[in-house]
């Protein structure tokens, strides 16, 4: 989602959520007719304690890439198997890439499908179902200004020893520049739910 221009000085809070790797796939399938397409939603239903996922497409070309949650890779396979028995076309691929991206994009222009907004990496632009790190920038009273979402690449290029010296060096390289953060104080701050959490004290 497009958030607008954000106000640096405006930025009080920032909370910072990594998630875990876990294995990836890509399934297509093509659905006859919307009954049909409810199989591939139930059974990723079904197997939410395993696996999140992220819906690429929806219409006659249905596709879903999905995440191990717990490192049982072997769910990946359940999920191929269950869908080959009741789909006549079944694309599965065991990673995200762009080509798989552009194959879903192709398909979706020849059969009229949708193709849903997934999240994309706000410093290099890559198209990301499961970024590595969701940064969230909050006003004072916690009202939310704006998300970013950074990809595994790029958060593995991060140099940075500390937790806070991490995200003020994802911020800064953020298509947005967030640079201005730098000079200002991030207090490490409690949350409930056990994110990190920071309150900004702007530079004067
Ligand atoms: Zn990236």
């Amino acid at each position: 989602m497009r958030t607008s221009r954000v106000e640096q000085g405006r930025i009080g809070q920032i909370s910072v959520e990594p998630h875990p790797e876990g294995a990836v796939a890509v399934y297509l399938v093509e659905s006859a007719d919307g009954r049909d397409g409810m199989l591939i939603q139930w059974l990723l239903d079904e197997l939410s304690d395993y696996v999140d996922r992220t819906q690429l497409s929806r219409g006659r070309l249905l596709s879903y890439a999905v995440q191990t949650v717990n490192g049982r890779a072997d769910v990946l396979d359940e999920i191929e198997r269950v869908l080959k028995e009741h789909y006549p076309f079944v694309v599965v691929q065991r990673t995200f890439d762009s080509v798989i991206y552009k194959v879903v994009k192709d398909l979706c222009a020849e059969t009229g499908s949708r193709l849903m907004p997934i999240p994309h990496c706000d410093i290099c632009g890559r198209p990301e179902p499961f970024p590595d790190t969701v940064i969230t920038l909050n006003d004072d009273r916690g009202n939310k200004l704006a998300s970013r979402c950074y990809c595994r690449t790029c958060t593995a290029s991060t140099m940075a020893r500390t937790n806070k010296d991490y995200v003020i060096s994802l911020l800064s390289v953020d298509r947005r520049r967030f640079g201005l953060l730098r000079s200002s104080e991030l207090i490490r701050s409690r949350n409930k739910a056990r994110k990190l959490c920071y309150r900004v004290n702007a530079a004067r």
